[in-house]
């Protein structure tokens, strides 16, 4: 933001150019003719600001000391012109930014980013952990099943083409062919879900996503399958920025 300070015209009072939006300070008459109409320009950027004279002729004065440019803070005692006129710095400040002199004040630290404690979600790390682990045990007994259901079929399909080969078995033969054939598309169906074990993680996934997320209740960002232990080892959100305790 840029802050041209000088006098009005006429009525004689401080006349502020914030930013292309203009303001007059203090009562008509109060500022010396010493005072050029555009006397001198503030610069505030974040948390730095800086008062530059505008021109050769102009005296700026900065805690006593006359100055062309210089860093201040808004505290700092502005005066202008051979009369030493006193500028109301924090009052133009907080007319120019509309915030409280504070927040301008360069001396002002950062607020702290919030604290939450982490330890929370380690209960529930573990919990999602466990059901993932299940999940692929179960998976892993699923698929022994699998083969040995395979074996039953392979023999069925065997015993079905042995009856094509027995004599004398007359309508029989058909009705034996049948049953085998039976059991072989029976089994064949059975239980044919390879990709649950995608269905359940997805499930579980979406489960834990509003449960195992950043503690900080206004941003909740979900920490995936990032294990308790990294999050806690980075101590903060790199979504909200929050810091984690114990
Ligand atoms: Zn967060």
């Amino acid at each position: 933001m840029e802050i041209i300070i000088g006098r009005e015209e006429g009525a004689r009072r401080l006349h502020c150019i914030a930013d292309g939006r203009e303001f007059n300070v203090g009562a008509a008459g109060s500022v010396p003719t010493s005072v050029s109409r555009k006397h001198c320009r503030i610069v505030v950027l974040g948390e730095k600001m800086s008062i530059e004279n505008l021109r050769d002729q102009n005296i700026t004065y900065v805690d006593g000391n006359q100055v062309f440019s210089k860093s201040i803070t808004s505290t700092s005692k502005v005066q202008l012109g051979s009369e030493k006129f006193a500028v109301p710095l924090q009052q133009i400040l907080q007319l120019a930014t509309g915030k409280p002199i504070a927040s301008v004040n360069s001396s002002e630290k950062k607020p702290e980013p919030p604290t939450f404690s982490l330890r929370p979600m380690k209960s529930v790390w573990e919990e999602y952990n466990q059901k993932m682990l299940q999940i692929d045990i179960d998976n892993a007994k699923k698929q022994k099943e699998d083969k040995k259901k395979r074996n039953i079929q392979a023999l069925c399909s065997s015993i079905g083409m042995l009856f094509v080969l027995v004599p004398d078995l007359g309508v029989m033969r058909y009705v034996l062919m049948g049953i085998s054939a039976l059991i072989t598309v029976y089994i064949m169906f059975k239980g044919d879900d390879d990709d649950i074990t995608v269905v359940k993680k997805n499930k579980l996934n979406e489960e834990y996503a509003t449960k195992y997320k950043c503690p900080n209740p206004a941003c909740g960002k979900p920490f995936g399958s990032v294990p308790y232990r990294s999050i806690e080892y980075n101590k903060q959100c790199f979504a909200c920025g929050c810091k984690y305790t114990h």
